[in-house]
């Protein structure tokens, strides 16, 4: 794979990715990192169903959160850089597997590489593109029609704390516009005659502790600026993960008094589609291993 300038994130550092070697504030190389390719449950159910959302989690991340379920990869840099034929054998043998669809977990650093797979493969099944919303309105243009299913976070609206947890002070501004593009992109949800989300767009909020208001600014933009029937997903579980230890005001769970008045805010607005996570969750058990199951050339490459 070539080497190139990157500005395809809101980071714009224009540092150079060679094919296994990148300077950016996401220190991936031009080729794709890979940790894990296989079927997940703990996805929203529409998507996970009953034989799973194939799901390839990359490593690297443009965001870094200090309260990160994941740091090991989004952080840590595990996992095994691919070449393109493998990286699509990778979506290949995840649907030869039966998964309900190909679920691109944090893949906005590698969109160069997912876009040149997908415009010679088109697989039989939807393609979800899971991310922190933290995109450019201008790259995910060059993903129309590759990506039937938007999974954007809308993490934060306040500046200072976005500022604070992910390094990123224009986050709600940019996210805003790019989940705007996406919802542009895929319309309104389509179900299958299986339930299955075929089409649209969920957006996903995790809640923080302290930080109800700030939850409740998400949910009034998304009533305000989102087409109606646009599917939220309120994630209730935090656990402090990651670097979250160095935020005395992170370090512990959601309260049930700021769980209840961010789900009767959810309710009386109207946002009715959706899934809401039970505030007793433990976060733990989404985490699935990082061990390059599914990852070309590995041991571990389950069938
Ligand atoms: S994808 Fe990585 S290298 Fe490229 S602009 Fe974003 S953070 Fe920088």
């Amino acid at each position: 794979m070539e080497a190139f300038f990157c500005e395809q994130c809101p980071r714009k550092c224009r540092a150079v990715r060679t094919a296994t070697a990148g300077e950016g504030f996401c220190s991936m190389p031009a080729g794709p990192v890979v940790a894990r390719a296989a079927p997940h449950f703990w996805e929203e159910p529409v998507l996970s169903g009953t034989k799973g959302s194939g799901a390839v989690f990359f490593s690297g991340c443009v965001l870094q959160c200090c309260f990160c379920q994941n740091t090991e990869i989004s952080a840590g840099g595990f996992g095994k850089t691919l070449t393109l034929e493998e990286f699509a054998a990778c979506l290949e043998g995840l649907v030869r597997q039966g998964v309900h669809n190909l679920n691109l977990v944090t893949p906005t650093h590698f969109t160069h590489v997912i876009r040149e797979v997908l415009a010679r493969y088109k697989p039989a099944v939807p393609v979800v593109y899971n991310c922190g919303g933290y995109e450019l309105p201008e790259t995910l243009r060059t993903l129309e029609g590759m990506v039937d299913i938007y999974l954007p976070d809308l993490k934060y609206v306040d500046q200072d704390a976005s500022a604070r947890y992910s390094a990123a002070p224009d986050y709600f501004a940019v996210a805003s516009k790019a989940i705007l593009e996406m919802a542009k992109q895929v319309g309104s949800v389509q179900l299958g005659k299986d339930g299955l989300m075929k089409k649209g767009l969920i957006v996903r909020h995790l809640m923080l502790p302290g930080h109800t208001r700030d939850s409740i600014r998400v949910l009034e933009w998304i009533k305000a600026e989102l087409p109606k029937g646009t599917y939220v997903s309120l994630m209730c579980q935090y656990t402090p993960c990651g670097r979250a230890d160095r935020y005395p005001e992170l370090s512990r769970k959601v309260t049930k008094r700021e769980y209840d008045k961010v789900l009767d805010r959810l309710f009386a607005l109207g946002l009715e589609h959706g899934f809401v996570q039970e505030r007793a969750s433990a976060a733990a058990k989404f985490i699935p291993a990082f061990d390059l199951t599914g990852v070309p050339g590995e041991d571990r490459e389950r069938k």
